[in-house]
């Protein structure tokens, strides 16, 4: 098994164990909250399942069938992990509609607190344990679950002083209120995933400063050429395609533009390693005079 799929998997049964322990908390009970914190715990299952299937099929080299290769698999889950979240906000807003119309204090309130934070306490160990492994540096997909455990760990601290505030305060209404609170706030962070997952997955353009690095890195490495136009560059998850229009002198031979192209793009794979590049050679009278002038 490899690094990231090992952390995965772990991941995978650490929320098992939290969705256990946080669901006992909601039965004992009964509290609309604790139910959100639960809720949001199943997610966090399923989408350590997607994101096990995304490693492990996104690290799948390209074939015959998917010559581009498998990296949007992650972009894919991306997706399917949004649309789980904004329904999970769903389920909680309908429980804390219920509990709002007749408000009641949770019944055992400390045993159902003392489950939960213990549920939150897994959490922050957990993600302590990816910080420190290094993995989380070192893996997309690991950083984005180290980030959501720590998320979860702040919600649950949130819920636990709001609960206990309820209960020390006699305030029954405050429980369905911070459901309601978990629900706009997993909901954003849901729509948020899909959003920016779809746009990835609609070939956004990389961002303006790594355009400009790229166009610097051609400039100064196409000496012998004319300009470069027509670039484009798309990423597929952890893949990445950058396409352009070389212009040489029409008298120079293929081998010597060839040589230009290998010197742009080794330049370019060392800032970007595995870039897949594709250079279209063409004669000066197709030069458009804008783009990348080589410097
Ligand atoms: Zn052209
Ligand atoms: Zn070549």
């Amino acid at each position: 098994m490899t690094t990231p799929l090992r952390f995965a998997s772990g991941s995978l049964v650490v929320g098992i164990v939290v969705v256990g322990v946080k669901a006992a908390a909601w039965q004992v009970s009964g509290s609309a909250a604790l139910y959100s914190d639960a809720l949001e715990s199943l997610v966090n299952v399923f989408a350590a399942l997607m994101v096990i299937f995304a490693l492990r099929t996104a690290a799948k080299p390209a074939d015959i069938e998917h010559p581009y290769g498998h990296a949007k698999a992650e972009l894919l889950s991306a997706v399917a992990e949004g649309g789980l979240i904004v329904f999970a906000a769903v389920l909680i807003l309908e429980r804390a509609g219920e509990t709002i119309l007749a408000p009641h204090l949770p019944h055992h309130p400390w045993l159902g607190l003392a489950l939960n934070a213990s549920g939150g306490v897994i959490n922050a160990v957990w993600a302590g344990v990816l910080g420190r492994s290094g993995a989380a540096r070192r893996y997309p997909a690991i950083a984005a679950d180290q980030a959501h455990l720590i998320a979860d760990v702040i919600t649950t601290i949130g819920i636990v002083a709001g609960l206990s505030l309820a209960v020390l305060a006699n305030i029954p209404v405050l429980d369905p209120l911070i459901a309601i609170g978990i629900a706009i706030q997993i909901a954003v962070i849901g729509g948020r995933t899909i959003l920016n997952s779809l746009s990835l997955l609609l070939d956004r353009a990389p961002p303006q400063d790594i355009v400009a690095r790229i166009n610097s890195l051609v400039s100064t490495h196409a000496t012998g050429a004319i300009e470069a136009h027509d670039m484009r560059m798309r990423q597929a998850g952890r893949s990445s395609f950058l396409e352009f229009h070389l212009v040489v002198p029409g008298t120079m031979t293929v081998a010597e533009s060839h040589i230009i192209c290998d010197r742009i793009e080794a330049a370019l794979k060392q800032e970007m390693p595995g870039v897949i590049i594709t250079i279209h050679v063409e004669p000066d009278y197709k030069a458009k005079h804008q783009g990348i002038l080589v410097g």
